[in-house]
């Protein structure tokens, strides 16, 4: 039995001098705006993990207005969501993704950040796919006002 899902994640850019991308925290002039530490490719993996079961989406289970999870790390947020799948008898396959931003640059991070996605995720670093791209200065992220993430996920049952 194999359960595929898709997730998307938008921050916006504000005061501070580093971003949280994949668990890594990557030197920027600028911050992110967020209730927890605002990592869009995290949350975009877990609502696609969430998607994968039809769970919802990580607004429902972790609410902004629950102050449990301000400035939470968002691999703990990965990381529930990970024992929610494990309840269900599911673990990944693979992962896909995608972070969209003219900048910081991400090529020299995204190693790490595979490793921490793989990690909490229990699958070996050849199953996790990062990829950056921008959008040629087009729209919110071509104005530097925000950044996007997308993820796609192949979970398989792996008990009943
Ligand atoms: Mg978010």
């Amino acid at each position: 039995m194999f359960r595929i899902g898709t997730g998307y994640d938008v921050h916006a850019f504000g005061p501070g001098d580093f971003v949280t991308l994949g668990g890594v925290r990557i030197p920027h002039g600028r911050g992110i705006v967020a209730h927890s530490d605002g990592d869009v490719l995290i949350h975009a993996l877990c609502d696609a993990l969430l998607g994968a079961l039809a769970l919802g989406d990580i607004g429902k289970h972790f609410p902004p207005s629950d102050d449990a999870w301000k400035g939470a790390d968002s691999r703990g947020l990965l990381r529930a969501v990970m024992a929610m799948l494990g309840a269900r008898g599911y673990a990944v396959v693979n992962i896909d993704s995608v972070v969209v931003c003219e900048r910081p640059k991400l090529l020299p991070h995204i190693d790490a950040m595979r490793a921490n996605l793989a990690a909490d995720l229990g699958v070996a670093i050849d199953a996790v796919s990062v990829k950056a791209t921008t959008s040629e200065k087009l729209g919110f992220t071509g104005r530097e006002e925000g950044i996007a993430a997308q993820a796609v996920v192949l979970l398989q049952q792996v008990s009943a």
